[in-house]
Protein backbone atom coordinates (compact mmCIF):
# COMPACT_ATOMS: atom_id res chain seq x y z
CA UNK A 1 0.00 0.00 0.00
CA UNK A 2 1.62 3.09 -0.94
CA UNK A 3 0.48 6.20 0.92
CA UNK A 4 1.69 9.79 0.22
CA UNK A 5 2.16 11.91 3.18
CA UNK A 6 1.70 15.38 3.28
CA UNK A 7 4.96 15.64 5.70
CA UNK A 8 4.90 18.81 8.41
CA UNK A 9 5.35 22.19 7.42
CA UNK A 10 8.42 22.96 10.07
CA UNK A 11 10.07 19.57 8.19
CA UNK A 12 9.53 20.97 4.93
CA UNK A 13 10.03 24.56 5.46
CA UNK A 14 13.88 23.18 7.11
CA UNK A 15 14.53 21.29 3.46
CA UNK A 16 13.52 23.60 1.43
CA UNK A 17 16.09 25.97 3.16
CA UNK A 18 18.55 23.73 3.37
CA UNK A 19 18.20 22.78 -0.31
CA UNK A 20 18.42 26.15 -1.10
CA UNK A 21 21.52 27.06 0.38
CA UNK A 22 23.25 23.68 -0.76
CA UNK A 23 22.34 24.76 -4.33
CA UNK A 24 23.22 28.74 -4.23
CA UNK A 25 25.89 28.35 -1.01
CA UNK A 26 23.73 30.82 0.88
CA UNK A 27 20.18 31.51 2.97
CA UNK A 28 17.00 32.18 1.45
CA UNK A 29 15.04 35.48 2.23
CA UNK A 30 11.72 34.58 1.85
CA UNK A 31 9.89 30.84 2.05
CA UNK A 32 6.48 30.35 0.34
CA UNK A 33 3.90 27.91 0.86
CA UNK A 34 0.91 26.78 -1.65
CA UNK A 35 -1.25 23.58 -1.62
CA UNK A 36 -2.18 21.05 -4.01
CA UNK A 37 -5.78 20.64 -4.68
CA UNK A 38 -8.62 17.89 -4.99
CA UNK A 39 -11.59 18.92 -7.01
CA UNK A 40 -14.79 17.63 -5.06
CA UNK A 41 -17.24 17.84 -7.95
CA UNK A 42 -17.29 20.23 -10.89
CA UNK A 43 -15.08 18.95 -14.24
CA UNK A 44 -14.25 21.17 -17.24
CA UNK A 45 -16.84 23.93 -15.56
CA UNK A 46 -14.27 26.63 -15.56
CA UNK A 47 -13.68 27.41 -18.80
CA UNK A 48 -17.54 27.09 -19.24
CA UNK A 49 -18.53 30.06 -17.15
CA UNK A 50 -19.89 27.64 -14.70
CA UNK A 51 -19.14 26.45 -10.95
CA UNK A 52 -16.46 23.76 -9.35
CA UNK A 53 -16.13 22.95 -5.98
CA UNK A 54 -12.26 22.24 -4.69
CA UNK A 55 -10.35 21.82 -1.45
CA UNK A 56 -6.72 22.85 -0.57
CA UNK A 57 -4.74 19.37 -0.05
CA UNK A 58 -2.44 19.74 3.16
CA UNK A 59 0.32 18.39 0.72
CA UNK A 60 2.07 21.53 -0.50
CA UNK A 61 5.01 23.32 -3.17
CA UNK A 62 7.64 25.32 -0.71
CA UNK A 63 9.44 28.11 -2.81
CA UNK A 64 12.57 29.30 -1.15
CA UNK A 65 13.38 32.88 -2.78
CA UNK A 66 16.10 35.25 -2.41
CA UNK A 67 17.34 37.82 -4.37
CA UNK A 68 20.40 38.98 -6.30
CA UNK A 69 22.12 42.08 -7.39
CA UNK A 70 22.09 41.36 -11.07
CA UNK A 71 19.42 40.04 -13.47
CA UNK A 72 19.71 36.99 -13.22
CA UNK A 73 17.31 34.13 -12.22
CA UNK A 74 18.39 30.67 -11.13
CA UNK A 75 15.97 28.20 -10.84
CA UNK A 76 16.10 24.45 -9.39
CA UNK A 77 13.86 21.80 -7.60
CA UNK A 78 14.63 19.03 -5.95
CA UNK A 79 11.98 16.92 -7.55
CA UNK A 80 13.28 17.77 -10.83
CA UNK A 81 16.92 17.95 -11.53
CA UNK A 82 17.35 20.31 -15.06
CA UNK A 83 18.16 23.73 -12.99
CA UNK A 84 17.37 26.76 -15.31
CA UNK A 85 19.41 29.52 -15.68
CA UNK A 86 18.86 33.01 -17.51
CA UNK A 87 17.98 36.69 -17.60
CA UNK A 88 15.43 38.64 -16.09
CA UNK A 89 14.48 39.69 -19.96
CA UNK A 90 14.58 36.36 -20.92
CA UNK A 91 11.43 34.94 -18.56
CA UNK A 92 8.80 35.15 -21.26
CA UNK A 93 7.67 33.64 -24.34
CA UNK A 94 9.46 30.42 -25.64
CA UNK A 95 13.00 31.46 -24.07
CA UNK A 96 12.43 28.86 -21.10
CA UNK A 97 11.10 25.21 -21.37
CA UNK A 98 10.63 21.95 -19.21
CA UNK A 99 9.41 22.45 -15.35
CA UNK A 100 10.99 25.63 -14.90
CA UNK A 101 8.59 27.80 -17.37
CA UNK A 102 5.84 27.33 -14.48
CA UNK A 103 8.39 29.55 -12.39
CA UNK A 104 9.81 31.78 -14.96
CA UNK A 105 6.64 32.29 -16.06
CA UNK A 106 5.46 33.76 -13.15
CA UNK A 107 8.53 36.05 -12.68
CA UNK A 108 7.37 36.99 -16.37
CA UNK A 109 4.02 37.46 -15.58
CA UNK A 110 4.77 40.15 -12.17
CA UNK A 111 6.64 42.07 -14.87
CA UNK A 112 4.48 42.58 -17.16
CA UNK A 113 1.92 43.59 -14.42
CA UNK A 114 4.32 45.98 -13.76
CA UNK A 115 6.19 44.74 -10.70
CA UNK A 116 9.90 45.63 -10.53
CA UNK A 117 11.05 41.98 -9.78
CA UNK A 118 14.78 41.78 -9.45
CA UNK A 119 16.99 38.97 -10.15
CA UNK A 120 16.21 36.37 -8.29
CA UNK A 121 17.31 32.24 -6.69
CA UNK A 122 14.31 30.08 -6.55
CA UNK A 123 14.65 26.42 -4.73
CA UNK A 124 11.48 24.51 -4.59
CA UNK A 125 10.40 21.41 -2.74
CA UNK A 126 7.36 19.93 -2.08
CA UNK A 127 4.94 16.97 -1.20
CA UNK A 128 2.49 17.86 -4.18
CA UNK A 129 2.55 14.38 -6.35
CA UNK A 130 3.56 15.81 -9.65
CA UNK A 131 0.99 15.11 -12.72
CA UNK A 132 -1.53 13.33 -10.86
CA UNK A 133 -4.27 16.03 -11.87
CA UNK A 134 -3.17 17.70 -7.95
CA UNK A 135 -3.06 20.69 -9.26
CA UNK A 136 1.55 20.45 -8.70
CA UNK A 137 1.88 23.01 -11.29
CA UNK A 138 -0.71 25.53 -9.68
CA UNK A 139 1.09 24.90 -6.12
CA UNK A 140 4.35 25.29 -7.76
CA UNK A 141 3.52 28.74 -9.51
CA UNK A 142 1.95 30.02 -6.20
CA UNK A 143 4.72 28.94 -4.09
CA UNK A 144 7.06 31.00 -5.87
CA UNK A 145 4.09 34.04 -6.61
CA UNK A 146 3.61 34.55 -2.56
CA UNK A 147 7.36 34.81 -1.95
CA UNK A 148 8.37 37.06 -4.56
CA UNK A 149 5.14 39.14 -3.46
CA UNK A 150 6.59 39.24 -0.26
CA UNK A 151 10.09 40.11 -1.66
CA UNK A 152 8.38 43.39 -3.17
CA UNK A 153 7.07 44.14 -0.53
CA UNK A 154 3.40 43.74 -1.19
CA UNK A 155 0.35 43.69 1.16
CA UNK A 156 -1.20 40.28 1.55
CA UNK A 157 -5.01 41.68 0.86
CA UNK A 158 -8.19 39.68 -1.15
CA UNK A 159 -6.74 41.95 -4.32
CA UNK A 160 -3.26 41.03 -4.05
CA UNK A 161 -4.43 37.36 -4.27
CA UNK A 162 -6.31 37.87 -6.90
CA UNK A 163 -4.19 39.33 -9.25
CA UNK A 164 -1.68 36.48 -8.39
CA UNK A 165 -3.76 34.58 -9.23
CA UNK A 166 -4.23 36.09 -12.67
CA UNK A 167 -0.47 36.40 -12.90
CA UNK A 168 0.09 31.99 -12.08
CA UNK A 169 -3.00 31.67 -14.58
CA UNK A 170 -1.04 33.68 -17.12
CA UNK A 171 2.51 31.69 -16.15
CA UNK A 172 0.64 28.18 -17.03
CA UNK A 173 -1.30 29.40 -20.13
CA UNK A 174 1.40 32.06 -21.51
CA UNK A 175 4.59 30.67 -20.62
CA UNK A 176 4.70 26.74 -19.90
CA UNK A 177 2.05 26.55 -22.56
CA UNK A 178 -0.46 24.26 -20.92
CA UNK A 179 -4.34 25.69 -21.01
CA UNK A 180 -6.11 26.10 -17.59
CA UNK A 181 -8.88 27.26 -16.74
CA UNK A 182 -8.20 28.94 -13.41
CA UNK A 183 -9.87 26.50 -10.59
CA UNK A 184 -6.22 25.25 -10.02
CA UNK A 185 -4.80 28.80 -8.86
CA UNK A 186 -7.71 30.20 -7.96
CA UNK A 187 -7.91 27.09 -5.02
CA UNK A 188 -4.68 27.16 -4.31
CA UNK A 189 -4.66 31.32 -3.24
CA UNK A 190 -8.35 31.41 -2.02
CA UNK A 191 -8.87 27.99 0.06
CA UNK A 192 -10.01 28.20 3.53
CA UNK A 193 -8.84 25.37 5.87
CA UNK A 194 -11.66 22.64 6.94
CA UNK A 195 -13.78 23.90 3.86
CA UNK A 196 -13.94 23.73 -0.10
CA UNK A 197 -14.11 26.55 -2.01
CA UNK A 198 -17.23 27.17 -4.19
CA UNK A 199 -16.12 29.22 -7.39
CA UNK A 200 -18.54 30.58 -9.56
CA UNK A 201 -16.64 31.41 -12.75
CA UNK A 202 -19.32 33.56 -14.15
CA UNK A 203 -18.11 36.39 -11.76
CA UNK A 204 -14.97 34.92 -10.49
CA UNK A 205 -16.64 34.81 -6.99
CA UNK A 206 -15.96 32.15 -4.34
CA UNK A 207 -17.78 31.51 -0.94
CA UNK A 208 -16.00 29.08 1.65
CA UNK A 209 -18.09 25.43 1.94
CA UNK A 210 -17.64 23.87 5.35
CA UNK A 211 -16.76 20.24 5.32
CA UNK A 212 -17.95 18.33 8.14
CA UNK A 213 -16.38 15.38 7.21
CA UNK A 214 -14.90 14.48 10.58
CA UNK A 215 -18.12 14.79 12.98
CA UNK A 216 -19.86 12.25 10.08
CA UNK A 217 -16.92 9.71 10.47
CA UNK A 218 -16.03 10.00 6.60
CA UNK A 219 -12.54 10.93 4.87
CA UNK A 220 -11.57 12.15 1.37
CA UNK A 221 -9.43 9.20 0.37
CA UNK A 222 -7.53 10.41 -2.95
CA UNK A 223 -5.98 7.49 -5.39
CA UNK A 224 -3.64 8.54 -7.89
CA UNK A 225 -3.69 5.90 -10.57
CA UNK A 226 -0.20 6.87 -12.24
CA UNK A 227 -1.26 7.22 -15.53
CA UNK A 228 -0.03 10.39 -16.79
CA UNK A 229 -2.49 12.85 -17.78
CA UNK A 230 -0.55 14.79 -19.92
CA UNK A 231 -2.45 18.46 -19.95
CA UNK A 232 -0.41 19.73 -22.95
CA UNK A 233 -2.03 16.56 -25.10
CA UNK A 234 -4.78 17.45 -27.09
CA UNK A 235 -7.95 15.78 -25.28
CA UNK A 236 -8.39 18.76 -23.06
CA UNK A 237 -8.06 21.59 -25.69
CA UNK A 238 -10.44 19.04 -28.17
CA UNK A 239 -12.87 19.26 -25.20
CA UNK A 240 -12.49 23.08 -24.88
CA UNK A 241 -13.04 23.24 -28.38
CA UNK A 242 -16.51 21.17 -28.47
CA UNK A 243 -17.28 23.22 -25.45
CA UNK A 244 -17.29 26.33 -27.69
CA UNK A 245 -18.72 25.51 -30.68
CA UNK A 246 -21.73 24.22 -28.92
CA UNK A 247 -22.16 27.57 -27.15
CA UNK A 248 -21.49 29.21 -30.23
CA UNK A 249 -23.98 27.34 -32.18
CA UNK A 250 -26.76 27.64 -29.84
CA UNK A 251 -25.78 31.27 -29.54
CA UNK A 252 -25.05 31.57 -25.92
CA UNK A 253 -21.20 33.03 -25.26
CA UNK A 254 -20.87 30.01 -22.66
CA UNK A 255 -22.83 27.28 -21.84
CA UNK A 256 -23.50 28.70 -18.54
CA UNK A 257 -26.69 29.65 -20.01
CA UNK A 258 -27.40 26.56 -21.70
CA UNK A 259 -30.40 23.98 -20.00
CA UNK A 260 -31.09 20.40 -21.30
CA UNK A 261 -34.20 20.83 -23.83
CA UNK A 262 -31.89 24.01 -25.51
CA UNK A 263 -29.15 20.83 -26.14
CA UNK A 264 -31.52 19.16 -29.15
CA UNK A 265 -30.86 21.69 -31.44
CA UNK A 266 -27.30 20.48 -31.46
CA UNK A 267 -26.71 18.58 -34.46
CA UNK A 268 -23.71 16.56 -33.22
CA UNK A 269 -24.26 13.97 -31.20
CA UNK A 270 -21.19 13.74 -30.04
CA UNK A 271 -21.34 17.98 -29.50
CA UNK A 272 -24.65 17.28 -27.68
CA UNK A 273 -23.07 14.99 -24.84
CA UNK A 274 -20.14 17.28 -24.68
CA UNK A 275 -22.84 20.35 -23.70
CA UNK A 276 -24.69 17.82 -21.57
CA UNK A 277 -21.62 16.73 -19.66
CA UNK A 278 -21.18 20.64 -18.62
CA UNK A 279 -25.14 21.52 -18.30
CA UNK A 280 -25.80 18.56 -15.62
CA UNK A 281 -22.06 19.08 -14.22
CA UNK A 282 -22.83 22.69 -13.18
CA UNK A 283 -26.25 21.48 -11.98
CA UNK A 284 -24.54 18.78 -9.52
CA UNK A 285 -21.97 21.18 -7.89
CA UNK A 286 -24.99 23.14 -6.88
CA UNK A 287 -26.62 20.34 -5.28
CA UNK A 288 -23.27 18.86 -4.03
CA UNK A 289 -23.03 22.29 -2.51
CA UNK A 290 -27.17 21.55 -0.53
CA UNK A 291 -26.55 18.77 0.17
CA UNK A 292 -23.21 19.25 2.10
CA UNK A 293 -24.83 22.01 4.14
CA UNK A 294 -27.38 19.67 4.34
CA UNK A 295 -25.01 17.22 5.87
CA UNK A 296 -26.54 14.66 3.58
CA UNK A 297 -23.69 12.86 2.63
CA UNK A 298 -25.51 9.68 0.81
CA UNK A 299 -26.57 12.56 -1.47
CA UNK A 300 -23.22 14.23 -2.34
CA UNK A 301 -22.52 10.51 -2.81
CA UNK A 302 -24.93 10.04 -5.33
CA UNK A 303 -23.86 13.04 -7.56
CA UNK A 304 -19.88 12.13 -7.36
CA UNK A 305 -21.39 8.79 -8.89
CA UNK A 306 -23.60 10.94 -11.69
CA UNK A 307 -20.35 12.74 -12.07
CA UNK A 308 -17.99 9.84 -13.07
CA UNK A 309 -20.99 8.39 -15.63
CA UNK A 310 -21.17 11.77 -17.10
CA UNK A 311 -17.57 12.12 -17.35
CA UNK A 312 -16.75 8.31 -18.94
CA UNK A 313 -19.91 8.82 -21.20
CA UNK A 314 -20.44 12.16 -22.50
CA UNK A 315 -17.14 13.40 -21.73
CA UNK A 316 -15.44 10.90 -22.30
CA UNK A 317 -12.23 11.84 -20.35
CA UNK A 318 -11.88 8.71 -18.34
CA UNK A 319 -9.94 5.85 -18.56
CA UNK A 320 -9.79 1.56 -17.43
CA UNK A 321 -7.89 2.53 -13.88
CA UNK A 322 -10.22 5.63 -13.02
CA UNK A 323 -13.19 3.52 -13.87
CA UNK A 324 -11.80 0.55 -11.78
CA UNK A 325 -11.16 2.84 -8.59
CA UNK A 326 -14.42 4.11 -8.71
CA UNK A 327 -16.08 0.66 -9.19
CA UNK A 328 -13.79 -0.65 -6.71
CA UNK A 329 -14.56 1.47 -4.12
CA UNK A 330 -17.90 1.69 -3.94
CA UNK A 331 -17.79 -2.12 -3.84
CA UNK A 332 -15.73 -2.00 -1.06
CA UNK A 333 -17.49 0.55 1.13
CA UNK A 334 -16.88 4.18 -0.39
CA UNK A 335 -20.42 6.09 -0.15
CA UNK A 336 -18.97 7.66 -3.20
CA UNK A 337 -16.52 7.86 -5.67
CA UNK A 338 -15.28 10.10 -9.25
CA UNK A 339 -12.63 10.54 -11.16
CA UNK A 340 -11.12 14.20 -10.54
CA UNK A 341 -9.82 16.67 -12.32
CA UNK A 342 -8.78 17.12 -16.35
CA UNK A 343 -8.87 13.21 -17.01
CA UNK A 344 -6.98 10.59 -19.17
CA UNK A 345 -5.72 9.44 -16.08
CA UNK A 346 -4.40 11.29 -12.63
CA UNK A 347 -6.72 10.66 -9.63
CA UNK A 348 -9.73 9.76 -8.58
CA UNK A 349 -11.20 10.68 -5.30
CA UNK A 350 -14.24 9.04 -2.84
CA UNK A 351 -16.16 9.37 -0.01
CA UNK A 352 -15.25 6.71 2.96
CA UNK A 353 -16.45 6.07 6.14
CA UNK A 354 -13.08 6.58 8.28
CA UNK A 355 -13.87 2.48 9.30
CA UNK A 356 -13.74 1.29 6.00
CA UNK A 357 -10.58 3.81 4.48
CA UNK A 358 -7.91 0.51 5.11
CA UNK A 359 -10.79 -1.54 3.30
CA UNK A 360 -11.02 0.51 0.57
CA UNK A 361 -7.14 1.25 -0.38
CA UNK A 362 -6.64 -2.76 -0.05
CA UNK A 363 -9.43 -3.42 -2.40
CA UNK A 364 -8.71 -0.87 -4.91
CA UNK A 365 -4.55 -2.06 -4.84
CA UNK A 366 -5.57 -5.42 -5.18
CA UNK A 367 -7.77 -4.51 -8.44
CA UNK A 368 -4.91 -2.84 -10.12
CA UNK A 369 -2.62 -5.81 -9.37
CA UNK A 370 -5.88 -7.87 -11.45
CA UNK A 371 -6.16 -5.76 -13.65
CA UNK A 372 -2.08 -5.91 -14.06
CA UNK A 373 -1.97 -1.65 -13.70
CA UNK A 374 0.65 -0.18 -12.43
CA UNK A 375 0.25 0.25 -8.47
CA UNK A 376 -1.54 3.13 -7.62
CA UNK A 377 -0.23 6.15 -4.45
CA UNK A 378 -3.30 7.07 -2.22
CA UNK A 379 -3.52 10.58 0.05
CA UNK A 380 -6.10 11.66 2.59
CA UNK A 381 -7.08 14.75 1.46
CA UNK A 382 -7.97 17.39 4.42
CA UNK A 383 -9.23 20.32 3.44
CA UNK A 384 -6.28 22.67 4.06
CA UNK A 385 -5.73 26.26 3.79
CA UNK A 386 -4.20 28.73 0.82
CA UNK A 387 -0.97 29.59 0.32
CA UNK A 388 0.98 31.88 2.28
CA UNK A 389 4.37 32.54 4.13
CA UNK A 390 6.17 29.88 6.12
CA UNK A 391 8.06 31.31 9.09
CA UNK A 392 11.83 30.56 7.83
CA UNK A 393 13.09 28.37 10.63
CA UNK A 394 16.79 29.84 12.05
CA UNK A 395 18.98 30.54 9.51
CA UNK A 396 21.08 27.36 8.71
CA UNK A 397 24.42 29.07 7.99
CA UNK A 398 25.53 31.53 10.40
P1 LIG B 1 -0.54 18.59 -12.16
O1 LIG B 1 -0.67 20.06 -12.03
O2 LIG B 1 -1.84 17.89 -12.14
O3 LIG B 1 0.43 17.99 -11.18
P2 LIG B 1 0.61 19.38 -14.66
O4 LIG B 1 0.99 18.63 -15.89
O5 LIG B 1 -0.34 20.52 -14.79
O6 LIG B 1 0.06 18.31 -13.61
O7 LIG B 1 1.90 19.96 -13.96
C1 LIG B 1 2.96 19.08 -13.63
C2 LIG B 1 4.26 19.73 -14.02
O8 LIG B 1 4.53 20.87 -13.16
C3 LIG B 1 5.47 18.83 -13.82
O9 LIG B 1 5.64 17.98 -14.92
C4 LIG B 1 6.59 19.85 -13.69
O10 LIG B 1 6.95 20.35 -14.95
C5 LIG B 1 5.92 20.98 -12.92
N1 LIG B 1 6.14 20.87 -11.46
C6 LIG B 1 5.19 20.83 -10.51
N2 LIG B 1 5.74 20.76 -9.28
C7 LIG B 1 7.08 20.77 -9.44
C8 LIG B 1 8.21 20.72 -8.56
N3 LIG B 1 8.06 20.63 -7.23
N4 LIG B 1 9.44 20.76 -9.13
C9 LIG B 1 9.59 20.85 -10.45
N5 LIG B 1 8.58 20.89 -11.33
C10 LIG B 1 7.34 20.85 -10.85
MG1 LIG C 1 -1.62 21.34 -13.42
Amino acid sequence: MSFVEPGSPGDLTRDVQSGFSTVFGRDPAVVGRAPGRVNLIGEHTDYNAGLCLPLALPHATYAAVAPREDDRVRIASRQVDQPWEGRLGALGGDSVSGWAAYVAGVLWALREAGHEVPGLDVYVDGTVPLGAGLSSSAALECSVAVAVAELLGLQDTPELRRDLVEACMRAETEVAGAPTGGMDQTVAMLAEAGAALLIDFADHTTRAVPLALEEAGLGLLVTDTRVSHALVDGGYAARRRDCEQAASELGLSSLRQADLTMLDRLDDERIRRRARHIVTEIDRVADTVSAVEAGDWPEVARHFLASHVSMRDDFEISCPELDTVVQTAVEAGALGSRMTGGGFGGSAISLVPLERLDAVVRAVDAAFVAASFRAPAHLRADPSSAAGLVQPARPTSR
